[in-house]
């Protein structure tokens, strides 16, 4: 039993709840030591640190659904509300089958990293649901998306916690969210969700914008160390939206895309995959697997291509200690959230490769969510190459911001956007004060 008299100083300060005790190594494991690596640079903030170490609030929820055969199907549904101190939730949904509440909890501290560190004024959340989508039917995935809304409905707003997507889950999901949450409160609230298709309030240039902050903070990195885009060679896993669009804007931009892996296996062209063409083969076979022309490379061999860029755009837990040695690029960015484990992060780190880590490198499509978030509530909408010119300035001056940090304290990327990320979030608390 806690004396919570506050007399006798027994009381336990910070009993940690049972739900974050169990993960340990997983991607809540993860976060939890880089937190504990910035948190010598956080200063007279440090106090409030414990702050970051659990989320705000966790919703974990039935998602009961008639299947197209009669039968009821159940699947475990979550949003998570990591932080609330600088604005409200924002971060994406993903419908997976390795889901689970601890990984949720990650994507959405990632999230509250992420937007501090591009100073958009949001907090971090992150949803998904247990479920394997390829093995829905269009209604079952619309009945699925349309309960799973309904569920966490009491926690999400316009300006309270605003979703986008994520792994499998696309403008058409978000139509569906958007419009099972309108039916609930009784308006067309298009500010709900960002990620929409563009007649729905959706902005332009969003579904493009994560790939293209990748890209952006690339070529600055690449500035700094010398390394000449036009020929570089790129190998990337991951072809979906975030891997698909930054492997045509490298390509564009003179890059060889020489290796790219997804689900369906890996492929290999020396002198560079025809990167439209591999676009359009994904569009229509659903992976990169059996693309004409370019030589199939095992699931292991892929990180031991020669290139100079390696852009992990997948799942998380992707370079780990088994294989980051062998690893050849000069550069590591970041598309999918968490795909280096802190054991990778040191043996990359030791080789000199340079790492920019995923709450900087993918922040663009936060970003532009942003920009369609403002877009909705004052119902003007702006041109692509505005949006495309304030992404770029986004991107470029909070790359600046880290790069700067990491020089002063001679620590990674990855620690100096924390530095900076953490400092906002904390300040923000601090000045906000305890309620009550
Ligand atoms: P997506 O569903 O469009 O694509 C996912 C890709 O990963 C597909 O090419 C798929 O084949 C591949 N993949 C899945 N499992 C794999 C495996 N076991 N091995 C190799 N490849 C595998 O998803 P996305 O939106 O491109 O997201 C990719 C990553 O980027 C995720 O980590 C996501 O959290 C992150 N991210 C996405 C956005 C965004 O705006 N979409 C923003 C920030 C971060």
């Amino acid at each position: 039993m806690q004396n919570l008299s506050g007399t006798s100083g027994s009381l336990n300060t910070h009993p940690l709840p049972s739900y974050l005790q169990a993960d340990k190594l997983g991607p809540w494991g993860i976060y939890l030591q880089q937190v504990d690596r910035v948190t010598p640079y956080l200063g007279n903030l440090a106090r409030w640190v414990e702050t970051l170490k659990r989320p705000k609030r966790a919703l974990i929820v039935d998602v009961p659904i008639e299947l197209d055969n009669g039968t009821v199907a159940h699947f475990e549904g979550y949003r998570v509300q990591h932080n609330t101190s600088r604005g409200p939730g924002k971060g994406g949904v993903r419908f997976h089958q390795d889901v689970t509440l601890s990984e949720v909890m990650a994507l959405s501290a990632w999230m509250s990293i992420k937007n501090a560190a591009v100073n958009v004024p949001y907090g971090g959340a992150k949803g998904g649901i247990r479920v394997d989508p390829r093995k829905l039917s269009r209604g079952e995935l619309e009945r699925l998306t349309r309960r799973y809304t309904s569920e966490i409905g009491i926690i999400i707003g316009p300006t309270k916690d605003i979703p986008a997507p994520d792994v499998n889950t696309n403008e058409q999901v978000m139509a569906w969210m958007m419009d099972t949450y309108s039916m609930n409160v009784g308006e067309t609230a298009t500010g709900v969700v960002t990620g929409k298709p563009i007649h729905l309030g959706g902005s332009l240039g969003r579904r493009e914008a994560t790939g293209r902050g990748v890209y952006t903070v690339g070529v600055e990195a690449a500035h700094h160390i010398g390394l000449t885009i036009e020929g570089a060679r790129v190998a990337v896993q991951g072809f979906g939206n975030v891997g698909g669009i930054a492997g045509k804007l490298f390509a564009d931009a003179g890059a060889r895309i020489v290796a790219v892996q997804d689900h369906t296996g890996g492929i290999y062209r020396e002198a560079g995959l025809d990167v439209p063409e591999l676009l359009r083969h994904v569009a229509e076979n659903g992976g990169v697997g059996g693309f004409p022309g370019a030589e199939v490379l095992d699931a292991d061999a892929f990180w031991g291509v020669d290139c100079e860029i390696l852009i992990p755009a997948a799942l998380e837990g992707q370079i780990t200690r088994d294989n980051a040695g062998r690893i050849k690029a000069r550069m590591v960015i970041e598309g999918a959230n968490g795909p280096t484990t802190p054991e990778a992060d040191d043996i990359l780190h030791d080789k000199g490769v340079l790492v920019l880590p995923d709450v900087i490198a993918n922040a663009g499509g936060v970003t532009v969510s942003y920009f369609e978030w403002v877009q909705d509530f004052s119902s003007f909408f702006w041109s692509e190459d505005e949006i495309n010119a304030r992404l770029v300035r986004v991107m470029k001056e909070a790359f600046a911001g880290v790069w700067q940090v990491a020089q002063e304290h001679r620590v990674s990327l990855r620690t100096a956007t924390f530095i900076v990320a953490c400092q906002r979030i904390l300040h923000a608390r601090e000045m906000r004060g305890l309620y009550p």
